[in-house]
């Protein structure tokens, strides 16, 4: 058996991890492995060669994806996905791992149901929103480095007295937020999940912790809240309520860097067992993580929609910021 391996949508820290593991599980088992360049672009385009264990040396501790990765819309056309199928079996690839999110599941179900190339998903993106699983690769390194530069943001604040909005990313997901809230000891926090926060309620908080006597406060933003961006709400925090503030937007540097031991581990573990269950005949499945157990999903199961933060982590931080 051939299996091709390629990492699709955003990239995350732990994504080389899996493709690792995923080279050295089928050597062991005596399969072969083609790593797919660019995600589905390079499975429409044929953009794949060999990967063998030693290609993968020195990869573990390497942020990003050494395969590459892209967005391919057009692999949301059946006819798209029937001509890369016909590519994978002219070249005998008759499984593959999809390391990506939601997206790349999607795509990957659709080739499964289609066109009967086996798939295994490997979650991997620093956003920790797919469905039934409480952790997806990528997401324990961006929190850290989120932790990371709140911290520094903290001295400052509190240097100057200030109110700082930190803006972290999560596209609609509010996990990253409100676990990097939690983990900074931030005043609040805004995310897309908690439909009723209001501009006056984030007021009421950060009056409550001046009087409380804290000199400054750090509210903590995702990136996809309804109130809008951490600049669009800073903006109207200045002009409507007369509050000095500050606003950073952590950007880009919270997907990139060396990802975590957890990160490395799950990796791991997702890419060795991606491979097994491939070599006894799965054909749709995805890997997650339940309560502390490794899980394997159906890949139908991304239609589903993603947990919300726990809402107990957003309450017990009100509470903590006294
Ligand atoms: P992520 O996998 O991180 O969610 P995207 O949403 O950008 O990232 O998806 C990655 C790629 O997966 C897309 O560029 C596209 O090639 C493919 N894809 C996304 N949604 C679908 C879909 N509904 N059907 C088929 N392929 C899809």
């Amino acid at each position: 058996m051939r299996l091709g391996v390629l990492t699709s949508g955003g990239d995350a820290p732990g994504m080389n991890a899996a493709i690792r593991a995923v080279v050295r599980q089928a050597d062991a088992l005596g399969l072969e492995t083609f790593g797919i360049r660019h995600g589905f672009r390079g499975l429409i385009q044929g953009d794949w060669s060999p990967l063998k264990s030693r290609d993968c040396a020195n990869i573990l501790q390497r942020g990003g994806t050494i395969l590459h990765t892209a967005r391919a819309p057009e692999f949301a056309d059946p006819s798209v996905r029937a001509q890369a199928a016909e590519g994978l079996r002219a070249a005998g690839l008759s499984a593959l791992v999809v390391i990506g999110g939601d997206g790349s599941f999607r795509g990957a179900e659709a080739l499964a149901r289609e066109q009967g190339i086996r798939c295994a998903g490997i979650p991997g993106t620093i956003d920790n929103d797919l469905p039934g699983t409480d952790r997806t690769l990528g997401f324990d390194t961006a929190l850290n480095t989120a932790v990371e530069a709140v911290d520094r943001i903290r001295d400052t604040a509190s240097s100057h007295e200030r109110v700082f909005l930190v803006e972290v990313m999560g596209r609609s997901s509010g996990m990253l937020a409100v676990h990097t809230a939690l983990a900074c000891g931030a005043e609040f926090v805004l995310y897309p999940e908690a439909e009723d926060d209001t501009f006056e309620e984030l007021v009421h908080q950060l009056k409550l912790s001046a009087e409380r006597g804290k000199g400054s406060s750090i509210v903590i933003v995702a990136e996809g809240d309804q109130l809008g961006s951490a600049v669009a709400i800073g903006d109207r925090l200045q002009k409507d309520f007369g509050l000095d503030l500050r606003v950073a937007v952590l950007g880009h540097i919270q997907r990139g860097g060396s990802p975590t031991a957890l990160d490395r581990i799950w990796g791991s573990r997702w890419g060795s067992e991606a491979v097994k269950r491939l070599a006894a005949g799965e054909a749709s499945f995805y890997l997650g993580l339940q309560e502390g157990a490794l899980v394997a999903l159906p890949l139908a199961r991304i239609q589903s929609p993603a947990a919300p933060p726990p809402r107990e982590l957003a309450a017990l931080l009100r509470i903590l910021a006294r």
